[in-house]
């Protein structure tokens, strides 16, 4: 028994926070950003830090949800090609990450019977290399990251344009993500069906959720 349709053909997986988690790198993320902000409107790193954090709590939709960094530097008029820039020479993945057998297992399974994506705000070369140290990067099809519409989840029309590239009804996507507002609920506003991940140990229900357990 599936808990969702039979139709499924195509998982789009958000991946920060969702193929893997870790703090440090959050942190990392975030500073990146600061130091973007400090350095397009010189000031200095702490004033940079306050008004990309007063920028976060006055875009959130939910308190208990910031919006992504990318969505809120764009917010803030910011180049998002100066953005994923600061990304790639501030945030170095290989200090904290590590194959995860588990996870690539589990893709490799769900692999055979769908096709995966994964859709994403950050640049496509970070992407790259969080999945490539992951072990997992064999396993998708195609990374949509912020370089595919320039615009930063969660946007209509960047998964629009998505969903056409893929091809296929509503129906046939199941979207993963961690964060509701910036990864679930465009998609579900189009009736595609969806998954909340709090964990990357919940993507493990996945094959049973599906009903293609082995
Ligand atoms: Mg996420």
């Amino acid at each position: 028994m599936s808990a969702f349709g039979k139709d499924i053909r195509s998982l789009v997986f958000d991946l920060d926070g969702t193929l893997y988690t870790c703090r440090e790198l959050g942190e990392q993320l975030e500073e990146a950003a600061i130091c973007l902000v400090a350095e397009s409107r010189g000031l200095s790193m702490e004033q940079g830090r306050s008004v990309l954090q007063d920028a976060r709590r006055l875009l959130a939709e939910d308190p208990a949800e910031l919006p992504p960094l990318s969505r809120t530097c764009f917010e803030l008029g910011l180049d998002l090609r100066s953005f994923i820039r600061a990304l790639e020479e501030k945030v170095h993945p290989e200090r904290f990450l590590q194959p995860d057998p588990e996870l690539a297992a589990l893709l490799r399974f769900l692999q055979e019977r769908y096709d995966l994506y994964v859709y994403t705000n950050n640049g496509f070369f970070l992407a790259g290399r969080i999945l490539a140290l992951l072990g997992v990067d064999d396993c998708f099809r195609h990374v949509y990251s912020l370089e595919f519409a320039w615009r930063p989840k969660p946007d209509a029309e960047a998964l629009q344009l998505l969903l056409a590239d893929i091809g296929g009804l509503p129906e046939s996507f199941l979207f993963i993500g961690d964060r509701y507002h910036v990864d679930l609920r465009e998609p579900v506003k189009l009736g595609i069906p969806v998954l909340p991940v709090n964990a990357t140990e919940e993507l493990l229900k996945l094959p049973s959720l599906l009903g293609v357990t082995s």
